[in-house]
């Protein structure tokens, strides 16, 4: 038998691409439509289980596709229920995958929403300094398949369904961009995974000419811009990425987005003791801000072993939030969930790994 990793996952695919390739096995359009009902409405994991198609096309799918089929080596829950997945994948790699449930504080008891932190690459090259992703450096990017699996494997298992994906697990999104925009349109899609554009956020450390890329496309995605610091000198100390697209830069992307989007985005600020939590920095963010439609959301930081960094005390964070306040920038403060499982990215697949 043919090794999997080969064949081209059943799960990176549109519509319109299945077609074509079961054209060229000769069979007819419709095909794809039916194929793709088996794996989106009727989660199937295998073609032998697609019982309307002939047993003999069963077998040419096989044949021609995998089924990326992700092994959850661990699965950690919370008090709080936030659940974290490590997934083995085809070649071994390990990547990470949160559920997090609504916030009854931000969005009230009855909220039903469900949000999913996706990876998006094995690793990451970026190496900001407070991040566990980035610790072991980049190994490879994920194709499409493996992205969308995460959202079926991890709906399998807890049995709910997510209505909300944000890019925020391993990896640079942006980086992986052909992969991430094939992923996106595939959870988008009305024959697909059917989430809508809005309730899908895209992170990025802040890679400037995707940036406008992604302005430029007709999908209405949200988009998140680490931050984390406010001036050139603050930010390149923790992120790397802003010696290659300094602020000035990244934020006239920002700017072109909002402007194509009709949107407002996010801005991602952790808050690092004595780093990026001085008043100082908390009326630089003010200035930067008011550049650009946006609303920050300001994130405790989560400790990471092996870092030196740390957690603000709450009367540090409220002082911050309090200067952001008295300026009026929309801004919010999400004592994240989480904590006690290594929710911060990248962390649950360190403790895992052998050591190097
Ligand atoms: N590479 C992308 C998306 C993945 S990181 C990006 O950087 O945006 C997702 C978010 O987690 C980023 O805002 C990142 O800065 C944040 N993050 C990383 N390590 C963290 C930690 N230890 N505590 C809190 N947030 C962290
Ligand atoms: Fe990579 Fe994002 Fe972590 Fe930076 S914060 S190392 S870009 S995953």
């Amino acid at each position: 038998m043919e090794s999997s990793a080969v064949l081209t996952s059943i799960h990176s695919l549109t519509l319109e691409e299945l077609g074509t390739r079961l054209a060229a096995l000769g069979q007819p359009k419709y095909r794809a439509k039916q194929v793709m009902q088996w794996i989106y409405e009727k989660r199937v994991k295998s073609f032998a289980a697609m019982s309307d198609l002939p047993a003999a096309l069963r077998v040419q799918l096989s044949e021609s596709f995998s089924f990326d089929d992700l092994a959850a080596i661990r699965v950690l829950g919370s008090d709080d229920t936030t659940r974290k997945y490590l997934f083995r994948l085809a070649d071994g790699a390990l990547i990470e995958t949160v559920l997090i449930p609504a916030s009854p504080a931000l969005y009230g008891e009855a909220s039903d929403r469900r949000t999913l932190c996706v990876s998006s690459q094995v690793g990451c090259a970026y190496g900001c300094k407070f991040c566990a992703s980035g610790l072991d450096g980049w190994s490879r990017n994920l194709n499409a398949g493996e992205i969308v699996s995460q959202v079926l494997r991890v709906e399998e298992i807890s049995g709910e369904r997510i209505n909300n994906i944000v890019f925020m697990g391993m990896g640079e999104p942006m980086a992986n961009f052909a992969n991430l925009m094939q992923a996106v349109s595939i959870i988008n899609a009305p024959w697909g995974v059917v989430l809508g554009a809005r309730r899908i956020t895209i992170s990025t450390s802040g890679l400037a000419p995707q940036i406008r890329e992604l302005a430029d496309q007709p999908l209405q995605v949200r988009l998140a811009i680490s931050l984390h610091g406010a001036t050139d000198e603050v930010r390149q100390q923790i992120m790397p990425v802003n010696r290659k697209y300094p602020l000035a830069v990244l934020m006239e992307a920002c700017v072109y987005y909002t402007e194509h989007k009709k949107q407002q985005l996010t801005f991602e600020y952790i808050l690092i003791e004595g780093i990026n939590d001085r008043p100082e920095d908390a009326a630089a963010l003010v200035r930067l801000v008011r550049k650009v439609r946006a609303k920050v959301n300001c994130i405790p930081y989560n400790i990471v072993d092996g870092l030196e960094w740390k957690r603000p005390s709450e009367e540090r964070q409220d002082a911050f939030m309090a200067i952001l306040d008295a300026a009026q920038i929309p801004a919010t403060i999400r004592r994240e969930k989480g904590h006690d499982i290594a929710a911060a990215c990248g962390q649950l697949r360190r403790q895992t790994m052998p050591a190097q």
